[in-house]
């Protein structure tokens, strides 16, 4: 179905990748959603491939992220029927920015469109240091935000130090893969997770060496957490807040340390969360809980490539990825994630 939108855009439903070279499409999000989204909320809309004015450069986008967070921006941050904004990688195709040349491959913001036109320095636009053997996708995922989340979360806000016992939620996704491999690089004791199936918390003991997982669908998380961990815990890695930050409250030892990183089991819905009920248990066992934005620490990366890069290439770790090809699946690819369809970090490929 397509319909005319202006001289030179046009809204398309689109289930396959970008009708012609020529073309280029960008999602928008059209409505606000009341709960969980659907493809009714977004539209790709369809015009000419820009050309690169003086000092910028054209980019033909490679692969791009779906994240949570865009879930929250969509009850009021993303303006409707405006390009969408997301991280992505992609080549440098035609260049006026003299820091860039055609065939760099740059990091941006200017996701969820299948060309962009950016400027260094500018939407986070950074040429990506490629490292002989890491493969494409890890530069959105383990070695990207999602890695660097999970990095500082574990060596700057909990300080986690070797033999300490872990756990994390959505410990499945992401982040939730990227600490449980980290941590074990970093001598971490033993490492718990959760996740929202039983094969999901089979895959994380029998292939990413967690000690302990459990379908947090199988109870109350506060008893579940007490049964992986009948010793309890030194440190949480928070990806879904409510009743699992309670469970954590509940199995951490006294001094214990949380880092809070999101909360994606409220993101669809208004209702604020009924746990945890017991937060003031961070007082009688003096535990520390500090939020955690990645954003803040971006000077960690240079660190954060040096110690994990020759992981990467010596093949003792790889990056957890599910890859949906092609852009016109993107906002599938976003409401799978928000679903729990992904194993490790989802991306798209163009
Ligand atoms: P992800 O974990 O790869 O994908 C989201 C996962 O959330 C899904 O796979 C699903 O897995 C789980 N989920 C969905 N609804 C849930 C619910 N009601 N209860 C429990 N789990 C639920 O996404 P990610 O990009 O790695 O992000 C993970 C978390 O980190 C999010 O909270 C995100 O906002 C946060 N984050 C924060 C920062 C920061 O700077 N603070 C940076 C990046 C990400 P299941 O099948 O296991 O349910």
């Amino acid at each position: 179905m397509t319909t005319q939108n202006s001289r030179s855009t046009r809204i398309t439903q689109i289930t396959q990748n970008p009708p012609a070279s020529h073309t280029s499409l960008t999602v928008h999000q059209t409505a606000r959603p009341n709960g969980f989204p659907t493809r009714d909320h977004f539209a790709f809309v369809e015009s000419p491939v820009p050309a690169p004015g003086p000092g910028t450069a054209l980019v033909e986008n490679l692969y791009w992220s779906v994240d949570p967070y865009h879930r929250e921006m969509m009850d009021g941050d993303f303006e409707l029927n405006a390009p969408l904004e997301g991280r992505t990688l992609g080549r440098v195709i035609a260049s006026r920015d003299p820091g860039l040349r055609a065939g760099d491959v740059v990091l941006h913001r200017l996701g969820w469109r299948t060309h962009a036109v950016v400027t260094l320095g500018t939407h986070g636009t950074r040429k990506i240091q490629q490292y002989e053997g890491v493969p494409l996708s890890a530069y959105l995922s383990i070695l990207g935000g999602t890695g660097l989340t999970a990095y500082v979360a574990l060596t700057r806000t909990l300080r986690l130090k070797p033999g300490e016992d872990l756990f994390v939620s959505a410990a499945a996704g992401g982040v939730g893969t990227a600490v449980g491999r980290i941590a074990r690089l970093l001598g971490a004791g033993r490492i718990i997770g959760s996740a929202g199936s039983a094969a999901k918390a089979a895959y994380l003991t029998g292939h990413l060496g967690f000690d302990a997982a459990f379908d947090y669908h199988a109870g109350t998380v506060r008893e579940l957490l007490a049964t992986a961990a009948p010793d309890g815990i030194d440190a949480y890695v928070d990806n879904v807040g409510g009743d699992h930050l309670e469970g954590a409250i509940a199995s951490l030892r006294d001094h214990g340390r949380i880092a809070w990183v999101g909360a994606v089991g409220q993101y669809n819905t208004a209702e604020p969360p009924a746990a945890p009920r017991n937060l003031f248990d961070v007082v009688g066992k003096s535990l520390r809980l500090e939020g955690v934005l990645v954003r803040n620490h971006t000077d960690v990366q240079s660190e954060f490539e040096e110690f994990l890069v020759p992981h990467l290439r010596s093949g003792h770790l790889s990056p957890d990825v599910t890859v949906i090809d092609g852009f016109g699946r993107i906002v599938d690819a976003f409401i799978g994630m928000l679903r729990g369809e992904n194993l490790g970090k989802m991306l798209v490929r163009a």
